[in-house]
């Protein structure tokens, strides 16, 4: 067992100049209990599950130890909410505790919900157990899917009750990043006119997070470019599982790409492109078909920023036109693997969109239809009743709709002469067949309201490992029940 005093937690950020953060320590969290933890994330820096649920690391974890010698502070910054101008934001109640060390490097360590800070505005500086374990579940959850995503370390949980819509139990999320750096922070310097700061923000980022691109003519960018690239890719391996972030503000998108800030987010179950998870985004500015465009805007936002050392727009153009080709190129790569297609042929974009008009028309589940899709037959003969794919069939209303494009996709795939069990393999690792839904949360949420956090760690072993079949827990990839339409999430977290 470590002793907390000797985690030796390293801060760069803290190396900045004071005016990027205020220095602080947590609000201790009342009779804090441990509720969960990531093995996986615990092995990046080092440590073990079983450590993390001692009573020594339940205090650290919930901000009520502070290792010697550390410099837990409070970033500030700004940033665009909901398309419109918000001023300056910050860590309202996230506290940096500083970096722990492993095979990943240093891994900046994050407790959310750890008190008041002079961000804090309006609100009291405290998460509750509900959103702390749906966030989570879902940055574990995202790594699993091969998403780039910020960690999830554990959850603490405490009856101190805080009050949201109703009142609820407070908790914190202890989740992990090499840095929590986002667009916002540095539209926060440019729109203070203030480019020393910005500066001396950009110089940090690229000589610890970006050393490769001090070599380059323009650094900063060359820094606008591959944040740019990142952020492409990331939202379209979000469309590629249907992921839907919820509150795609400037503010909660990672300078190094990284799937940053679980709140409302949702997973597609019903297919309809125009889908809002999020209950408070009436405008469905962040909806599942807007997503692409908005994270282009975003990064929009971040040129805008940094143009004034960037030196040209010419420049920060450029820099910005990576974005399209970028997702394109990364979203026909997924689409082309979610089918199972190991060439790319013309017109397979007019079977992509046939398919998706399909699923929208059905309402299909996007998840299992996609999973159910490796189970497609060219060898069989297709003459013969019943219908080889029929459970695929049976997912669509237009079912005669749906032999036409099944028809199409069994031609496409004889061109690449493809055989139905190798690709059935190389889907399945595509395809993942569980992913977080809502009402799989819902469940582990209210069993924890009443103390039992078995569901939370059984989830975690589920979705740990997204892509397997694990037959004794078939039930995990079930569809929605009724109550679960009920279900809403909003920004209150
Ligand atoms: P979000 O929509 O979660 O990205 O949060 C937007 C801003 O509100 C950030 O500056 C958060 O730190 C802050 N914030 C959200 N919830 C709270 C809270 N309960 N207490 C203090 N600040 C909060
Ligand atoms: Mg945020
Ligand atoms: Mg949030």
């Amino acid at each position: 067992i470590i002793n907390i005093d000797d985690l030796r937690l390293g801060n760069s950020f803290a190396a900045l100049p004071p005016v990027f953060y205020t220095r602080l320590m947590p609000t201790p969290l009342p009779a804090p209990y441990f509720v969960a933890a990531s093995a996986k994330a615990a092995a990046l820096v080092g440590l073990d599950a079983a450590q993390l649920a001692s009573a020594d690391f339940v205090e650290f974890l919930s901000g009520n130890r502070v290792p010697a010698l550390s410099q837990p502070l409070s970033a500030v910054y700004s940033g665009h909410q909901f398309g419109a101008w918000a001023g300056q934001l910050g860590d309202g109640r996230a506290i940096l505790m500083g970096e722990l060390n492993g095979p990943a490097g240093p891994m900046e360590l994050q407790l959310k919900g750890a008190g008041l800070t002079p961000y804090s505005r309006m609100g009291d500086g405290r998460a509750v157990l509900r959103s702390s374990i749906r966030e989570f579940l879902c940055s574990e959850a995202m790594h699993a899917l091969r998403i780039p995503t910020t960690r999830a370390l554990s959850v603490t949980g405490s009856d101190q009750r805080i009050m949201r819509e109703t009142p609820e139990s407070a908790a914190v999320v202890a989740r992990m990043a090499p840095s929590f750096v986002r667009f916002g922070s540095f539209e926060h310097w440019f729109y203070r006119d203030k480019p020393e700061q910005l500066r001396t923000l950009a110089d940090y980022v690229i000589s610890t997070f970006y050393p490769e691109l001090t070599a380059e003519a323009n650094p900063y960018k060359a820094l606008l470019a591959e944040v740019t690239r990142r952020t492409a890719r990331m939202v379209a391996h979000w469309q590629a599982v249907g992921f839907m972030h919820g509150v795609m503000n400037t503010d909660n998108m990672s300078i190094l790409g990284l799937t940053i800030d679980y709140g409302p987010f949702g997973f597609m179950e019903a297919f309809d492109a125009g889908h809002i998870c999020n209950h408070t985004d009436q405008a469905g500015r962040y909806s599942y078909a807007n997503q692409p465009q908005v994270g282009h805007w975003n990064c929009y936002a971040l040129g805008q920023a940094l143009l004034p050392l960037i030196g040209d727009v010419d420049a920060a153009q450029e820099a910005l036109g990576v974005y399209q080709p970028e997702f394109e190129r990364t979203q026909d790569g997924l689409l082309h693997a979610k089918l199972g297609l190991s060439t790319a042929q013309d017109d397979d974009r007019l079977l992509f969109d046939a398919m998706f008009k399909l699923m929208q028309a059905g309402h299909v589940d996007f998840t299992n239809f996609f999973r159910a899709l490796g189970n497609f037959t060219i060898e069989a003969d297709t003459a013969r009743t019943p219908h080889p794919d029929r459970a695929l069939r049976d997912m669509f209303i237009e079912r005669e709709a749906f032999d036409a494009w099944a028809l199409q996709y069994r031609q496409r795939l004889r061109r690449e002469n493809s055989v139905d069990a190798t690709r059935k393999a190389e889907m399945d690792r595509a395809n993942p067949k569980y992913i977080l839904r809502n009402y799989l949360a819902q469940v582990a949420i209210d069993k924890a309201d009443k103390k039992d956090f078995s569901e939370i760690a059984k989830l975690l072993a589920i979705l740990e490992h997204p892509f397997d079949e694990q037959t004794e827990h078939e039930a995990y990839a079930a569809l929605p029940p009724d109550w679960a339409s009920e279900l809403e999430v909003s920004c209150s977290s």
